[in-house]
């Protein structure tokens, strides 16, 4: 064993870590190292100063700039309280999607401007949403229905399509 792993193994000894015959072969390098000896020496008085440390307890104006810190960290929570007119960034929050998406689908989303601002209207976006909804699955049975699938099958996969959608 070498000094370098010694003083590791001193340190975990110290943290209660030390694997029982890992503590027999560190006894045996302790016995003639005297570096490592004094090493122990160090670390066993430095982790007794370190308990006997004062606890330090905050007080209250600190406690709470900690937690304004955290808040502003944190995200905001979602909001459900929407008006019936919802400008671009309130748009984005209640379909849960990013500002940049909405760019995205501007061209077909029902919107109107005032002011040099585009806003829309919550219901008409319901509805731009309803639509949308309707026109999702040309996918599964309806194609196949003719080769034989029985209807319990297709009743079966728009169940599964609803629940895919409602998530
Ligand atoms: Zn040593």
């Amino acid at each position: 064993m070498n000094c370098e792993t010694s003083a590791e193994w001193m340190s975990a000894q110290l943290d209660g870590e030390l694997a029982a015959d890992h503590a027999i072969e560190l006894d045996r390098h302790l016995a003639g190292c005297e570096s490592c000896q004094k090493t122990r020496q160090t670390m066993a008085r430095l982790a007794a100063d370190i308990r006997n440390l004062p606890r330090h307890q905050p007080d209250d104006s600190a406690v709470i700039a900690v937690n304004e810190a955290v808040h502003q960290l944190a995200p905001a929570p979602r909001r459900s309280d929407f008006g019936p007119v919802l400008d671009l960034e309130e748009l984005a929050e209640f379909l849960r999607v990013t500002p940049e998406t909405i760019g995205i689908y501007l061209d077909e989303l029902p919107s109107f401007e005032l002011g040099g601002k585009l806003l829309f209207r919550r219901a008409s976006v319901e509805k731009w949403i309803e639509r949308r909804e309707q026109s999702i699955p040309p996918t599964l049975p309806t194609a196949r229905r003719h080769d034989g699938i029985d209807s319990d099958v297709i009743l079966q996969s728009l169940d599964n399509l609803r629940m895919i959608r409602m998530n």
